[in-house]
């Protein structure tokens, strides 16, 4: 019995590849970057993007976001008030209330996709530390928000997350006064699971280190348009 619950976990798995690698080219050859940002509910996802796409049109980098909840378009609504143009797409809507974006959800989407208007794809996953970092979606980079209210052993807990990501955001660095929480040690964590991981800490709500955000979503947009 368990060797045949490990292959249709394979199956599945591989399923989705072939998925991702169709998005892929459709992404591709539109020029457009697409990064996969993944955290835990409650992590700051959406006030990073808030703040990030304003750097983002200030480079003159198109974006648009790919905006997934299991329920709602709370977020979605927030991104569109800048301006910038968003999709949402809920996993009860046909795909079983999932806890994460697949490649096939994330091609149920293309089409409503302004590909040719943009030269950045966001998609922001469902909040959830474990399913997200276990599907491709055909995306050129993962990112994931870890924040300082979460706890330092959060990399040895979900090492999976941590390690598929290149770019970890430690959000909430400005509440590290009021906390009993050893920076440090979240960052030798995520080093100890994810070596090559780049770490940046910012804050969503004042702004603090943003910058370094936007500007690594504006090389990554630059990566794909030189290759597209
Ligand atoms: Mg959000």
């Amino acid at each position: 019995m368990h060797r045949t619950k490990v292959r249709v976990v394979e199956d599945v798995l591989d399923a989705n590849n072939t998925i991702a690698r169709a998005n892929r080219d459709d992404f591709d050859r539109h020029g457009v970057a697409v990064v996969n940002l993944m955290s835990a509910p409650g992590a700051g996802k959406t006030r990073l993007l808030e703040r990030a796409l304003d750097g983002l049109a200030a480079a003159g980098v198109r974006a648009g976001v790919l905006e997934g909840d299991v329920q709602g378009s709370f977020d979605a609504d927030r991104l569109s008030a800048l301006h910038v143009p968003v999709v949402q797409l809920n996993t009860d809507g046909g795909f079983g209330g999932e806890c994460h974006l697949d490649a096939n959800m994330v091609r149920s989407a293309v089409p409503a996709l302004p590909l040719d208007e943009i030269d950045l794809l966001i998609v922001e996953n469902v909040g959830n530390l474990v399913c997200p970092a276990e599907f491709r979606i055909g995306e050129d980079a993962r990112i994931m928000v870890c924040s300082v209210t979460e706890g330092e052993d959060k990399p040895l807990k979900y090492p999976l997350m941590f390690r598929a990501c290149e770019l970890v955001l430690i959000n909430k660095v400005d509440l590290l006064e009021h906390l009993d929480f050893d920076l440090e040690r979240l960052e030798h964590h995520v080093r100890q699971v994810n070596p090559d991981a780049r770490l940046m800490r910012v804050s969503a709500r004042t702004g603090e280190g943003v910058d370094g955000f936007s500007r690594w979503l504006v090389e990554a947009a630059a990566r794909a348009s030189v290759a597209a």
